[in-house]
Parts: structure tokens; C-alpha cells; sequence
């Protein structure tokens, strides 16, 4: 069983990097068949999902069978088109977090996920500090973000202006 090239997703460029979607030989729920890849974000449905493959993320199939969403965004940003929030809460990979997961926008569209990160990661993007720091997280909270600690970051990425985005999430 070999894995084909995963669909690709705008809003979440590398679910396989950031443990979104992992290696697995069971059933999709959706389409019936094991492609060796499964989602293991949050589902939002109204069954309980044991799995579901990328592609039927991709496709929207799942979101449509299942009444799925995979993301919650609340308060719904304004000035981004419906169709964004659409294919952001239906059609791509969501991800875990400590607690409600947030999606990101910026320029009137959604950010890309970047991935969880720890202060080591977040040096590097100045942007995305000065956000977590207006957020009114506390300077030594901000030291202390790690990428598989109780406090982690998490990452996104504007699609238009490449500016860095993040919010902290404590356990
Ligand atoms: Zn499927
Ligand atoms: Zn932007």
C-alpha cells in the first residue's frame, strides 16, 4: 500500500508535518477505502468519525456526508468571503490544540497553518511575537512556549503579505 501524493490544502500546506494526517491502514469512514493516510484533528460532525482520509477532505465528500467541520471559527472574522471560511471549516485539515483551536486571518483571508511552535521557532518571526505580546500574553509565558510543552505556540502564515501570525494555547 503505498501512499499517493496528498491532495493540497492552502489553508494547511503540510498536515502531515504539523501530525495533522498520519500514516494509518484503516478505513476511511467516508469513502470506504484505506489510501494509508488518515486525518486526526478535530472532527466536528454529528457521528462520531474514527477517520477520515485527506481526500475526502479535499473533496468536501466528508464535510457533506457527515455534516462535518474540521476547524471552529467563532467569531466568524469580518470582511473575509464566506467561500474562505467554507473551505477553511469543510474542505481543509484542522488541528489539535490544548484548548479551542483558533484559525488565523489576515488581509481579509485565511492564514496558512504553519505548525505548532516553541519560543526557539518563534525568534525567528519578530511579526509573530510582537501579536502574541499584544495578545497580552506576558513576556516569560512567551520564553517559555514549546513545541511539545504545556504552553505551545501556533503558527500561520498570511498568504498575501507573508506576514507571521501565531496565538499561545496553555495546557
Ligand atoms: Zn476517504
Ligand atoms: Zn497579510
Amino acid at each position: 500500500m503505498s501512499s499517493p501524493e496528498i491532495p493540497s490544502f492552502r489553508y494547511h500546506p503540510d498536515p502531515v508535518g504539523t501530525g495533522s494526517i498520519v500514516p494509518s491502514g484503516d478505513e476511511c469512514d467516508a469513502c470506504g477505502d484505506r489510501r494509508g493516510l488518515l486525518y486526526t484533528g478535530p472532527v466536528y460532525s454529528v457521528e462520531e468519525l474514527e477517520g477520515i482520509c485527506p481526500w475526502c477532505i479535499a473533496d468536501g465528500r466528508a464535510a457533506t456526508q457527515f455534516e462535518a467541520s474540521f476547524t471552529d471559527v467563532e467569531p466568524v472574522p469580518t470582511g473575509v468571503p464566506s467561500a474562505v471560511i467554507d473551505e477553511i471549516l469543510h474542505r481543509t485539515p484542522g488541528f489539535a490544540g490544548w484548548q479551542q483551536e483558533q484559525w488565523l486571518f489576515h488581509c481579509g483571508d485565511g492564514a496558512e497553518f504553519v505548525g505548532r511552535v516553541g519560543f526557539a521557532e518563534l525568534r525567528h518571526h519578530p511579526d509573530a511575537l510582537q501579536m502574541l505580546a499584544s495578545d497580552g500574553n506576558p513576556p516569560e509565558l512567551i520564553e517559555a512556549l514549546a513545541v511539545d510543552g504545556d504552553a505551545t505556540g501556533y503558527l500561520f502564515r498570511c498568504r498575501s503579505c507573508g506576514q507571521h501570525l501565531a496565538y499561545a494555547d496553555y495546557l
